[in-house]
């Protein structure tokens, strides 16, 4: 009861940082400088609006008030990313590094790292892309080939990554890399920082269904990178980076997505069939639902655990609703409940982005042998 109490609370506290977030999108729409898009977290890239968001000291606002950050919960978090999500807001190019590497570099890195990249993130002048996919090791991450080896003042790294979202945007990625080949694939893998502009990196793009550029794949020849960009401990890359996929998988964006879709249909839901209104009604349901996970991982994430499975379960779970607000958009669209011109941007992007929600961050399949294993655990 004291937790339900805590939880109530957290949510009316982080009001004001809502407010905050409705009023910049609000008047950034107003003056007509963004539209909002599905997948926007992906495919909304904006400097200019990161940096709004830094100014207005909305990125990095969990860390540590002696590394810059405003040292709030994950859930104060929540409250600020779900407000720009749902007004699809252009997000890409701090995400990842809002999200994920900052918060790695705060719980690994060694204090001069800190030093190095965490005000860059949170003045929003560092973006990053995650350097793990390769072409024969996505599901099975610990297969990874790109390897480094130690030199003077630092390691040379060689191999390639793929579906390297943002990485022509980027000018930092995260890399996991071999240093190490014992007899478990597990050992041996380390986590560095890598300038994009560093001798040896090619980026070159892969064009998605939808016909835009937004992942790449990136070859690394003979690239160095210095001793000081390593990212926690050499050959302790897996431990660590399977607490960051919490912060990767456990997030809004695994359900919000497709939010700008539900709002049109929302819109003409009272005036539709009962059938078109229950099913609205299933959806909206099922958001209330996941919103309720969320804030579930967020406080795990605030009691510094990393919870694995139940950011599973919340992308599993809200990776099926973001597929479903598109159906229910498809079945209204060929009744005219939802009309074709006025939803066809809207349900075009979803549409296009949607075979990419189930696979990046998990595969819908591994996510559920995670979940699987909590059980038998
Ligand atoms: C839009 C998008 C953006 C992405 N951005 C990035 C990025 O920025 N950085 C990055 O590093 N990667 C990125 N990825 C890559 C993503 O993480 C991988 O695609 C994902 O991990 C799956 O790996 P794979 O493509 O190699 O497929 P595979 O691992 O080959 O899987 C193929 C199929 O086999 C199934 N399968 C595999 N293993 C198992 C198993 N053990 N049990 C049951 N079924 C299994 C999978 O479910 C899947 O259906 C992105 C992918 C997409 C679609």
């Amino acid at each position: 009861m004291t937790n339900r109490i805590t939880e109530v609370d957290d949510r009316e506290a982080h009001a004001d940082l809502r407010e905050e977030a409705r009023s910049l999108v609000a008047s950034w729409q107003i003056a007509g400088r963004y539209t909002p898009q599905s997948d926007s977290w992906l495919r909304g890239f904006d400097p200019e609006f990161s940096k709004e968001l830094a100014d207005r000291r909305l990125i990095g606002i969990t860390w540590p008030v002696e590394v810059g950050g405003r040292g709030l919960s994950n859930t104060a978090r929540l409250a600020v990313t779900e407000e720009l999500l749902r007004a699809g807001a252009p997000v890409a190019a701090h995400w990842v590094g809002d999200r994920q590497i900052g918060p790695a570099i705060v719980r690994h890195g060694h204090p001069a790292l800190k030093d190095e990249l965490l005000p860059g993130i949170i003045a929003a002048d560092y973006i990053f892309c995650l350097g793990m996919s390769e072409p024969e090791a996505g599901s099975d991450l610990a297969s990874l080939t790109t390897k480094a080896t130690k030199v003077d003042g630092g390691w040379t790294v060689k191999g390639r990554k793929i579906w390297t979202s943002g990485a022509h945007h980027a000018t930092h990625m995260y890399l996991l890399a071999r240093t190490a080949r014992g007899e478990k694939k597990h050992a041996g893998l380390t986590e560095f920082i890598l300038d994009m502009d560093t001798p040896g990196v090619d980026v070159s793009p892969i064009v998605d269904l939808a016909g835009e550029h937004h992942f790449n794949e990136v070859t690394l020849d003979e690239v160095f990178v210095p001793d000081r960009r390593v990212l926690g401990d050499v050959g302790g890359g897996w431990s660590q980076v399977v607490g960051q996929l919490s912060f990767e998988r456990g997030g809004p964006e695994r359900f919000l997505t497709t939010y700008p879709l539900l709002a049109e249909i929302i819109k003409v839901t009272p005036s539709s069939s009962v059938g078109f209104r229950e099913e609205v009604g299933s959806l909206v349901s099922r958001l209330a639902t996941l919103r309720e996970l969320a804030w579930q991982v967020a406080h795990a994430m605030d009691s510094g655990a990393a919870p694995v499975q139940e950011a599973a379960t919340l992308k599993y779970l809200g990776n099926a609703f973001e597929h479903d607000v598109i159906e229910v958009a498809r079945r209204a669209r060929s009744r005219d409940a939802l009309s074709r011109h006025s939803s066809h941007n809207a349900y075009l992007q979803a549409l296009l982005a949607s075979p990419g929600y189930s696979i990046r961050g998990g595969a819908a399949e591994v996510l559920l042998s995670l979940i699987a294993r909590q059980e038998v655990q």
